[in-house]
Formats: structure tokens, C-alpha cells, sequence
């Protein structure tokens, strides 16, 4: 079947490739776990679990139990970390598929070691979020408890290496975890904290931006490799006369004679409303606009400066890519680029770029 479907490529090879860049970048005594949640960031969990196995990948976080189940069914051997916290009516199906429940409170350490479920402990450190406060962590010992298989906390700043608000969180979380036993492996920050030394990096980083391409620490060049590329059909090309507009609410006011081209790609696939008349996709290595208003299946682009014979109806037009990474949209859409990927990863076709197939069981 033809569609006019938008398309998000994902290059799994390139995944493998950014967790070895991770895997370097820390030294083989620390432990690299896959930030897989949220359909690891749009990608697809399914698809991205494998190769990341073969990639050496054995510990893998996800959001939900369901996405755990799911890891599961693909990887018999993996170490699967659910951060959603744990459901006290699922301790049947933490045993039986050794999954490992992440608990954010007191109750749930208690309501898992009365039942001997192996769990990871979140402790928090200033992050406002989840996971045991000081006083809560000393109850606790009081309480003499199995211990976690895991102790974590998670950095709120780590993509400004100068805010100090990371040193202040490290700290506590050093001093957290001298109240555990000295065997617990710890584990502090994910994909910019790696880059902020290796007093950061504890026994285990728990990387997901980065596996996709993402450069969350701002660094230039960015040491991983492009992952996605997002790509929609151009589906019609028309002069029109300066003093026309073009899109709802005339958003677009042409000032000189302009050749419009109209995309098949809108917001119901992800494409940020924010971006037009702010952001350029990509039409044959030409920066194009992005103009008027970005409507539910349509955006328009304007085509005007660049060569007419290479603007051909048909032709994919590039929104994300190697050279206009999702950083780029995200700064036009006044976002993250965690969601541009999420956003467009759900809504639009996924194709995938082979990984070769390995030794996963
Ligand atoms: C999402 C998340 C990560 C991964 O973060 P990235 O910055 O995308 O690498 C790590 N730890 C926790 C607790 C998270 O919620």
C-alpha cells in the first residue's frame, strides 16, 4: 500500500554504537544501563532492546511494569528495572519474571522486602520528584530490611556542568549512601551527568537520551551519532503572488512572489505547532522555512530560494536529520528534544535501519 505517511527512520546500528561511546567513556568498571521507557523515547521498545543486547546492554530501565513484561518477552537474561515504583498487587509477577521493582517510598521498600521481591532503592537528593528523603532512608535502616539490589538518585541540572546544584546532589547522595552497606552499588546520573566526571559515575550510569542520538550536555561536536531521521512527502508545489497568505489565519504573508510547497506532515504526526515561521526542514541539502501555521495533517514550506528543478513533487523532505538533529526543532518549539522524538516516534510511521542480528537469546 502507497501512504503519504510521514516516516521516522531509526538507525539501530547507531544505538549499538552510542552505548559503546557511553561504554567508553566511563571505563569498564561501571555498569551502562538502557533508559529503554516511554517506547524507549518514541523509537519502539521492541525494536530497540535486541540490538542493544548484542551491543553488551544486560540492564535495561523502563517506566511500567507492562514495558518490563515486554523486555521480558524479548530478553530471558536481562536485568529489568521498572521506575514507575511497585504495584503491591504484582509481587506474583516481579518473582516469576524477575523484574525489579524501583521503590520511591517507604511503604513500597517494606511492602517488597516482606515478600523477599529484589528491588532498587531511590533516594532523593534534590530532584523534587521521587525516591526516600534523609529521614525516611534512616527509618529505614532502623528497620533492618533486606537490602537493594541497587540504590539510586537522579540529577536535576546535570545538562549545566557548572550549576552547582549537581555537587550539592552528588554529595548528599554519597552521604545517603554511606548509611547502606558498602557492597550496594550505587547508581547517580543519567546521559549529561556522565560528562561531568568520573566522581559522578558511581557503579552504574543509566543512559537514555544518548543511546538516541540525543546531545543532552550540549557538546560540540556531539560525541554520538545520529539516530533519527524524520521525513514527509512533498505533495504539492504553487506560485503565489506577494500580498497572498497562506494557512489558517493568513499566518504567512507572502512579500514577494513565493513558491510554496505543502507537505503531508502536521501535528497529529508530532510536528510542533510552535515551529512555523521559526524552524527550516531540509529539501534536497536546501534549508527551507517552515511557514504559516502547521495544521493537523499539512505544513507548508517556502521553496522560493532555492533551485526550482530540485524541488520535485514526491520528494522527501527532511524535518529531522544528521545535519538538523531534533535539537533543533526542540529549541523552535520551546521543548526537549526528548519529546520531539516521543511525540513524533508515536504518530508516525517507524521504519528501521537494520542492526546485524546477534546473540541475543
Ligand atoms: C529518564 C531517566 C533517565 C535517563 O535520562 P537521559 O537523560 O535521557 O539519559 C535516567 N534515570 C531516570 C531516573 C530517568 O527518569
Amino acid at each position: 500500500m502507497q501512504s503519504h505517511e510521514p516516516v521516522l527512520s531509526v538507525d539501530l546500528t547507531a544505538i549499538q554504537a552510542n552505548f559503546s561511546v557511553v561504554q567508553s567513556l566511563v571505563g569498564p568498571a561501571v555498569g551502562v544501563s538502557a533508559v529503554v521507557k516511554s517506547d524507549a523515547y518514541g523509537l519502539g521498545l521492541e525494536r530497540v532492546i535486541a540490538p542493544l543486547w548484542d551491543a553488551g546492554c544486560t540492564s535495561f530501565f523502563v517506566a511500567s511494569l507492562k514495558e518490563a513484561i515486554s523486555v521480558r518477552r524479548h530478553l530471558t537474561q536481562a536485568d529489568i528495572a521498572i521506575l514507575e515504583g511497585l504495584l503491591k498487587g504484582s509481587m506474583k509477577v516481579y518473582r516469576e519474571r524477575r523484574l525489579t521493582p524501583v521503590c520511591n517510598t517507604l511503604a513500597e521498600v517494606v511492602a517488597a522486602t516482606s515478600e523477599a521481591i529484589p528491588y532498587a532503592l531511590n533516594l532523593e537528593t534534590g530532584f523534587g520528584r521521587l525516591g526516600l528523603r534523609f529521614e525516611e532512608l534512616r527509618s529505614l535502616i532502623h528497620l533492618r530490611r533486606q537490602a537493594p539490589d541497587l540504590v539510586m538518585s537522579h540529577l536535576a541540572c546535570a545538562d549545566d556542568a557548572a550549576n552547582a546544584h549537581n555537587r550539592v546532589q552528588k554529595n548528599r547522595f554519597t552521604g545517603m549512601c554511606a548509611m547502606l552497606a558498602p557492597s550496594t552499588p550505587r547508581s547517580l546520573v543519567a546521559s549529561a551527568g556522565v560528562f561531568l566526571g568520573a566522581d559522578y559515575h558511581f557503579e552504574r550510569v543509566r543512559i537514555g537520551s544518548a543511546l538516541y542520538g540525543l546531545n543532552n550536555a550540549g557538546l560540540t561536536p556531539n560525541p554520538f551519532k545520529p539516530v533519527v531521521r524524520l521525513t514527509a512527502r512533498l505533495l504539492d508545489i504553487r506560485q503565489i503572488h506577494r500580498g497572498e497568505r497562506v494557512g489558517y489565519m493568513g499566518a504567512f504573508l507572502a512579500d514577494r512572489p513565493t513558491r510554496l510547497g505543502i507537505v503531508a506532515i502536521g501535528y497529529r504526526h508530532g510536528l510542533a505547532w510552535q515551529v512555523a515561521n521559526r524552524a527550516f526542514a531540509q529539501l534536497a541539502g536546501w534549508s527551507v522555512p517552515i511557514i504559516g501555521r502547521v495544521s493537523m495533517e499539512y505544513c507548508a514550506i517556502d521553496l522560493t530560494d532555492m533551485p526550482a528543478k530540485l524541488a520535485r513533487v514526491g520528494a522527501w523532505v527532511d524535518f529531522i536529520s544528521a545535519t538538523a538533529p531534533a535539537e533543533d526543532m526542540a529549541r523552535s518549539a520551546a521543548t526537549v528534544p526528548q519529546e520531539i522524538l516521543i511525540r513524533t516516534g508515536a504518530s508516525c510511521a517507524r521504519r528501521y535501519r537494520q542492526a546485524p542480528t546477534g546473540r541475543h537469546p
